[in-house]
């Protein structure tokens, strides 16, 4: 019998928290939950934690901490209960746990994948945004500890399977370029002239995928294949302009890698997250997932076509980010956060997203990154642009 792996899940009750623990109970001879953590959701917390008997539940927002500790209890748990955000690190870097889930949206998970980096362990990176923003930091923590960082995002792990091993940050031999599929989001056949009446009900009702409010509105815009792209260039050690983006309506192909010999290799499958999330958590062993097979015959045939960048400009954005490098992607992405949140609230119009992040980019100057004090500095300075404009 082999020991089971601890797995700590951070953001345990989003989309991908969620498709994680459903890995995880399919397989209770191979991994237990370690730690689970959560923003504010304490209901769907506690019952998380019943089900998984965790060592550390996180709790960010103290409000409701009283309520899920006689939950704990209530249950006969000895868990322990933290609360504020600095614990997400204690829960990232737990002696018990051997995988690290990152599955925080945004730049607040920053500072917990960069600890399960630093402490070498398995990091299993849903929150690109981490990655992003920190770029090479990141991946130098993974090297000088000997963590392993494995690519969650369907298209980064379509691509990681497709690629011979490799250290992460440097690019596989003979490897031309990379395509990264994109669904085109709810709005892509819809005329750019009607973007201003876009509104958050819509943005988030994606055709293919089910997800988190802020990668579903990434997803309308395009922002999100953009900050894939500058993923992709960072975990595979390739320079800009040898990652295409092809839209591909239904989600069926992940991702491909075309090889110097003409060689181009796929990965397939339904959209269900549980595939990466198996694969990453079991490799190189290869876990049943709950998700079905691909059934060919029903699906009949796969469309490819090009991104429209007149219309999707976060995607123009985000390209030239990708190429300037620096602190660039990190500015990028702030602005991008705080024009989502701000859409979301219906403070800005649809199309307003773009051009918040466009004047952000102009306004503030890229700088080398020479450690995360530089990421973080840029990070605030765009936040603050981003809200000024906005507020107008
Ligand atoms: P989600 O909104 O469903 O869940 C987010 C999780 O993060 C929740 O558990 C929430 O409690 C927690 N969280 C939010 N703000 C927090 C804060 N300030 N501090 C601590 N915890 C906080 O999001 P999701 O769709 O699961 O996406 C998570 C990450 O995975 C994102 O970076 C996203 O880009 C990436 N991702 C998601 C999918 C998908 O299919 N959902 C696919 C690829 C990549
Ligand atoms: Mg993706």
């Amino acid at each position: 019998m082999i020991a089971r792996k601890g797995v700590s899940v951070l953001g345990s009750t989003g989309s991908i928290g969620r498709s994680t623990l459903d890995v995880i109970a399919r397989h209770p001879d191979r991994f237990k939950v370690t730690a689970l953590t959560a923003r504010s959701q304490w209901k769907l917390l506690l019952e998380q934690a019943i089900d998984h008997r965790p060592e550390l539940v996180v709790l960010v927002e103290p409000a409701n901490a009283p309520e899920l500790q006689q939950g704990l209890r209530a249950a006969g748990l000895s868990t322990e209960l933290m609360t504020g955000a600095e614990a997400l690190e204690t829960a990232a870097t737990l002696a018990s746990a051997d995988c690290v889930m990152a599955a925080i949206v945004g730049a607040a998970g920053l500072a917990s994948t960069l600890a399960a980096a630093h402490a070498g362990r398995r990091v299993l990176l849903a929150n690109k945004e981490a990655l992003v923003m920190s770029g090479p930091l990141l991946l130098d923590a993974v090297r000088a500890s000997g963590a392993e960082l494995l690519p969650i995002d369907s298209e980064h792990n379509a691509i990681f399977q497709c690629l011979p091993p490799i250290r992460p940050g440097v690019a596989a031999p003979g490897v031309r370029r990379l395509w990264l599929t994109a669904s085109g989001g709810p709005f892509l056949r819809l005329p750019a002239s009607e973007f201003p009446q876009v509104t958050p009900e819509s943005a988030v009702a994606h055709p293919r995928w089910r997800m988190g409010q802020k990668i579903s509105v990434d997803s309308a815009t395009l922002m999100n294949k953009g900050l894939e792209l500058i993923e992709a260039q960072l975990l595979f050690g390739m320079s800009p302009g040898t990652v295409e983006v092809v839209v591909h309506p239904e989600s069926i192909v992940h991702s491909l890698v075309e090889y110097t010999d003409g060689s181009t290799l796929a990965q397939l499958g339904n959209p269900d997250m549980r595939t990466p999330i198996a694969h990453a958590l079991g490799w190189p062993d290869r876990l049943e997932s709950g998700v079905q097979s691909l059934d060919m015959l029903a699906l009949g045939s796969l469309r490819f076509e090009a991104p429209d960048r007149d219309k999707f400009r976060c995607l123009v954005l985000a390209e030239a980010a990708g190429r300037v490098g620096g602190t660039a992607p990190a500015i990028l992405n702030a602005a991008n956060e705080v024009a989502v949140e701000a859409f979301l609230e219906r403070r800005l119009n649809f199309d307003g997203i773009p051009m918040v992040i466009d004047h952000v980019l102009s306004q503030i100057a890229t700088e080398a990154v020479t450690g995360l004090a530089d990421v973080l500095a840029a990070d605030g300075a765009a936040r603050r642009a981003a809200a000024a404009l906005i507020a107008g």
